[in-house]
């Protein structure tokens, strides 16, 4: 069993249409993926996917007017989307951990990292505070923190960004959680310190035998630390499957683009491949695959038809890729072909 499971999950937003009337633009569309215990998931996709809804929707932190329309997270059994906020508060900050894009969502800026970090231990385990100073600051020496039996009294201001993500991280460990959500945990730092920060993390969930969601938007990140990836666009995921097998594999037209515009695919001198326009808003989400109006591929089921989850290719220990393209729907296998050969 998965030790988390998203399954048909829809996230909506209400919106006011004109005086009187009430609607609703989706977020997240039927969005479904796992977690095995251990596992390391990236989900990737631009800004505008719902990469960081869903991530907000398995701890219930979404806040109005957003809410899980429907669909189930299940964690070890249990749908978190049916909890009450009290139940989830059990869950939240002591199974599932969240790391956050700024470190200052975390620590609290009126407290030294020492008070926050015991009082955190404190709540979780009949300890001294003593003992949780010293499991506090054995913890800090394991993120890396320079003398960290002086750092332990100071304030989250007093320390630089890397050293405070590096202290969210800490922090996020003390409990023991079975899984962690990092939602761009290195975005916001300073690009000399993003690898590192990365490399920390991953060592430390893999001693101490964490799941990991990774939140990005960044596929090269994604290739070098996760072993599944998701690939997200306009609420829907896309594409699925082993991280190797969906960078050297891709299929869907939207990762193929994704890939051929990184940095590392340019020659030397030569200019970024982009994908050409943006993606849409949640008010404009275009029918059919909402991709299509980028998409070089694009043929007649495209615009008015959702494509589905269909199966690519099956990889290795009987995992699947998966694609919600139409080039593999078996529906349209004859079609497919003209609209690949016309490109
Ligand atoms: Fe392109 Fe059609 Fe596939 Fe969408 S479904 S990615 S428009 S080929
Ligand atoms: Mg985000």
């Amino acid at each position: 069993m998965a030790l988390l499971e998203v399954k048909n999950l829809c996230v909506e937003f209400a919106v006011r249409t004109n005086l009187n009337s009430q609607g609703a633009v989706k977020a997240l569309r039927d969005v479904s993926f796992q977690v095995g215990a251990g596992e390391r998931l990236g989900i990737v996709g631009e800004s505008g996917a719902g990469k960081s809804v869903a991530a907000f929707s398995i701890l219930n932190l979404i806040s109005k007017p957003g809410y899980i329309s429907s669909g189930e997270i299940l964690f070890d059994g249990k749908n978190l989307a049916e909890m009450t906020e009290k139940q989830i508060r059990n869950v939240r900050g002591n199974r599932i951990c969240m790391i956050f894009q700024d470190p200052m969502m975390t620590l609290n800026p009126v407290l030294t990292i020492g008070t926050q970090m015991i009082e955190c231990l404190r709540a979780h385990r009949k300890i001294s505070k003593k003992e949780a100073k010293s499991i506090a600051i054995d913890r800090l020496a394991q993120v890396k923190i320079p003398s960290p039996d002086k750092r332990i009294d100071q304030y989250p201001h007093e320390l630089s960004g890397g050293m405070r993500q590096r202290v969210v991280i800490a922090i996020a460990l003390l409990t023991e959680p079975e899984l962690l959500i990092a939602d761009e945990p290195t975005t916001a730092l300073d690009v000399t310190i993003q690898a590192e920060i990365m490399d920390l993390l991953v060592s430390l969930c893999e001693e101490h035998k964490v799941a990991l969601i990774l939140i990005t938007h960044d596929l090269a990140v994604v290739a070098e630390v996760t072993q599944r990836a998701v690939v997200m666009y306009a609420g829907r995921v896309i594409e699925e499957g082993p991280t190797r097998d969906v960078i050297d594999n891709a299929y869907h037209p939207y990762t193929k683009g994704l890939i051929a515009a990184l940095p590392q695919q340019a020659q030397p001198g030569g200019r970024l491949n982009q994908i050409r326009g943006s993606m849409p808003g949640l008010q404009n989400t275009p029918d059919g695959c909402a991709f299509h109006p980028r998409c070089d591929f694009c043929f007649a089921p495209c615009q008015q038809q959702v494509p589905e989850e269909y199966l690519a290719a099956e990889v290795a220990d009987g995992q699947h890729h998966r694609v919600a393209c139409h080039l593999f729907n078996p529906q349209y296998t004859e079609q497919a072909k003209q609209a690949i050969e016309l490109k």
